[in-house]
């Protein structure tokens, strides 16, 4: 668990200007969601938070310590994706625990983290499966069990549910929500649909066009929009 502080993080292709100084701050945590339209640049900022991209000026620190220019190896953060992409031959047990053997883990300590992390998602009984004889939402959940076996400092998630469908999402919605209650990691959660974002979130950060337009908690952002574009986002009455 960790503090975030994100300080006039500024990010461009080339030419083109995708964040335009973002200051931020999630405290240990936090469970923060990131919404706005699609191409505002949610993504863009939590690679940069990751470290697969770095920001273009800004600083990013961790716990006081700053990581702008640590590798995303060096930043003790895991990230779950929306496409999320298990390696078809290994069993559950295998993919969630691979990138534990890579970091030099031992057998009985990896064994330990992926037991562990697959009680918490349900995944007991599906250890010794193949990713091809799981539904949709079971192989979500063990992308996140890959997450959760890492023991980062903070967990983010790109739009991790945008692939399931309907119900397979409130489902898995309702398990993330008790396993941030239950691990009580720093959270930090894309999405571009209200209902998440209203429901997972204790505070929600409304992008648009590179810049916040607002922070606040779901009901305050429900209760008192900045503007237009943010109780058009939030689906206020306003
Ligand atoms: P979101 O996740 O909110 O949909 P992104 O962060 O993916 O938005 O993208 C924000 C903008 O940055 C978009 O206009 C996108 O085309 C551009 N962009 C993202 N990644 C790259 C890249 N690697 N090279 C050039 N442009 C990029
Ligand atoms: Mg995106």
């Amino acid at each position: 668990m960790a503090d975030l502080k994100i300080k006039g993080a500024t990010k461009a292709f080339g030419a083109v200007k995708v964040l335009h100084g973002i200051d931020l701050e999630v405290k240990n945590g936090e469970f923060i969601v990131f919404v706005g339209p699609s191409g505002c640049g949610k993504s863009t900022l939590l690679r940069v938070i990751a470290g697969l991209e770095t920001v273009t000026d800004g600083e990013i620190e961790i716990d006081g310590v700053r990581v702008t220019h640590l590798p995303a190896s060096d930043r003790g953060l895991a990230m779950v994706f929306q496409s999320y992409a298990l390696y078809p031959h290994m069993s559950v047990a295998e993919n969630m625990g691979f990138a534990l053997q890579n970091m030099g883990l031992k057998k009985p300590d990896i064994e330990a983290r992926v037991k562990r992390a697959a009680e918490m998602l349900r995944l007991t009984e599906y250890l010794h499966r193949k990713p091809k004889a799981l539904s949709g939402g079971q192989r979500q959940r063990v992308a996140i069990g890959r997450a959760i076996v890492r023991d980062p400092k903070i967990f983010l998630f790109d739009e991790p549910l945008s692939n399931l469908d309907a119900e397979l999402r409130v489902a898995t919605r309702k398990e993330l929500a008790a396993l941030h209650t239950e691990i009580g990691g720093t959270m930090i959660y894309v999405t571009h649909d209200q209902v998440e974002a209203m429901t997972l979130a204790h505070r929600i950060v409304v992008l648009r066009a590179g810049r916040i337009e607002q922070v606040g908690s779901p009901l305050e952002l429900y209760n008192h929009p900045a503007n237009l574009f943010v109780a058009g986002f939030i689906g206020s009455p306003r």
